[in-house]
């Protein structure tokens, strides 16, 4: 049996910490051993952290950037064995797994680049021989704590930036899924990165507690499930921390009647069911408007979730695998016998799937529900499942008014042919990612993630420019030299004259 290490001042070990089980959920059984780090290893990792800041934020950004090139170019030599580990515990597909990768590159990538955006700017002359500079300056020890469901990108939203900008950082990867860290924690020691500077430990309410709580951490990215979101949020702005906190989605997709409904049922498939649900960027609602547009897309999406492929990651043809845990299945199914107890028509049913071969793993077949209404269980909260409810809307009024009454507003899809309609709804919609005729609009790394509503706690989204901003502060100088300085003391306040 693997157990899985953690990561601290440049040293991997086994923690002395309680052990929980990882489990492989394509076939139920335990994959590894997951040792929690203690608060006394966090203290070390903080330490350690603290220790190798100076000299790494006084590293000139290029050279910083020349690791992150290295760490870039060995992420993607390796990129198979990542996802198979992706794999091996989260459960989605080796293609899921290599795309999500392929994302979480992109942000070492955009990382390459951060000296230009830590660049300044200058005024001269803003008085008499007076000069004004300002640029941006990392926090010292910042920290990411992240969801299942995303193990290897997720961490590659915060990390790279925060290094990139010259912080040191101590990241908790979700005890489900933590080996695409170490994984990556190993390359990008092997791509240069000094001692310290990043540190990976293990744990749940009680490391997340310790790392808010720990004074010399200075700021918190979290991602993951709203109520977590929302209590970082609070607890690590009352201990003094800079945070941003990312929760849980409903994202709708509304369907014009002008819409093609070939277009809109492929496009529904893989932002429903892909990764079986378990995105938070997936379309879990779509709102047909019109009882015609309704009809015509159940329809088209009745055989095609009827005959989705589902399977382990090694099956090749498998477009959709397990969800991550037996307690996440258990809570799906409960949502679905939720929906059909209280009214919902389920048209195509998950419950009963079984997998020749695979009998101990968590899967949950395709489900869809048609007829669903806001006051449903299973509209209101998030499932984090392969479960696609159809919400009939009477008009487009009706489809924006249930989008913007909603508590998430992460992301949201319209898919039409009318170019009014699609630019009314960007301009209107209270969500933070749209995406018009594209399902899962999750911004490129040079642009920045977030979500609106309880969808986002904090005033910065992730990655992006606004990574950049979250990890450093603002610093401006005003400077006069001898030679500029009248004599006297000055008590009116200062102005430009
Ligand atoms: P989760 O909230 O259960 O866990 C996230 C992190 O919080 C993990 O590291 C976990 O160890 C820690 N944690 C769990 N319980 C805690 C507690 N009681 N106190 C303190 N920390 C705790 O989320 P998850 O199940 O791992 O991930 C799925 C959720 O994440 C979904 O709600 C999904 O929508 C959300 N998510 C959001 C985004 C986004 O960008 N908005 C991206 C990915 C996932």
């Amino acid at each position: 049996m693997d157990i899985i290490e953690n990561a601290v001042a440049g040293k991997r070990y086994i923690s002395t910490g309680r052990r929980v089980p990882v489990y492989n959920p394509a076939t139920g059984e335990q994959s590894a051993e997951l040792p929690l780090s203690t608060l006394s290893e966090l203290n070390d990792a903080v330490a350690s952290a603290k220790k190798a800041w100076p000299a790494w934020a006084n590293t000139p950004p290029m050279k910083r950037a020349r690791v992150m090139f290295k760490f870039k170019q060995l992420l993607e030599a390796n990129a198979d064995e990542l996802a198979r580990a992706i794999s091996r515990e989260h459960g989605k597909v080796h293609d899921d797994a290599l795309g999500e990768l392929a994302r979480g590159i992109d942000c070492v990538d955009f990382a390459c680049g951060i000296p230009q955006l830590l660049k300044g700017e200058f005024s001269r002359n803003v008085g008499p021989s007076i000069d004004t500079y300002s640029d941006r300056q990392p926090l010292g020890v910042v920290a990411g704590i992240t969801p299942f469901n995303f193990p290897a990108m997720v961490p590659m939203w915060m990390y790279p930036a925060a290094i990139a900008c010259g912080n040191t950082f101590i990241l908790k990867p979700s005890e489900r899924d933590p080996s695409a860290s170490m994984l990556a924690w190993n390359l990008f020691m092997d791509a240069g990165l000094p001692e310290g500077v990043l540190n990976v430990v293990h744990g749940d309410k009680e490391m997340v507690d310790g790392i808010l709580d720990h004074p010399d951490i200075k700021a918190v990215s979290f991602v993951g499930s709203t109520p977590i979101a929302e209590y970082v949020y609070q607890r690590g702005t009352k201990a003094g921390k800079r945070v941003q906190a990312l929760g849980g989605a409903k994202n709708h997709m509304v369907v014009m009647p002008d819409a093609d409904l070939d277009q809109v049922a492929d496009a529904l498939m893989g932002a429903g069911y892909g990764s079986a649900g378990e995105r938070c960027m997936a379309i879990s609602v779509a709102v047909p408007v019109g009882k015609e547009t309704a009809d015509a897309l159940v329809a088209k999406l009745k055989p095609r979730v009827e005959a989705l492929k589902i399977g382990p990651a090694t099956d090749k043809d498998a477009e959709m695998g397990p969800v991550v845990t037996k307690m996440h299945r258990d809570k799906i199914l409960g949502y679905i016998d939720a929906g059909v107890e209280q009214g919902a028509e389920l048209v195509v049913d998950g419950r009963g799937f079984r997998l020749q071969g695979y009998e101990g793993g968590y899967y949950v077949g395709g489900t869809l529900f048609d007829n669903v209404t806001r006051d449903m269980t299973i509209y209101k909260e998030e499932i984090f499942g392969p479960v696609l409810s159809v919400v009939r809307a009477k008009d487009y009024a009706e489809a924006v008014d249930l989008i913007n009454t909603h508590e998430y507003g992460n992301g949201t899809a319209i898919f039409t042919r009318d170019g009014d309609a699609a630019r009314e709804f960007a301009d209107k919609i209270e969500v933070g990612m749209v995406g018009i005729n594209v399902p899962i609009p999750v911004p490129v790394a040079y642009h920045s993630f977030g979500g609106w509503k309880r969808s986002l706690f904090g005033d910065h989204s992730i990655y992006g420019p606004e990574g950049v901003h979250f990890y450093t502060r603002l610093k401006t100088v005003t400077t006069r030299w001898p030679a500029g300085i009248k004599g006297g003391a000055e008590f009116s306040f200062p102005t430009h004259k």
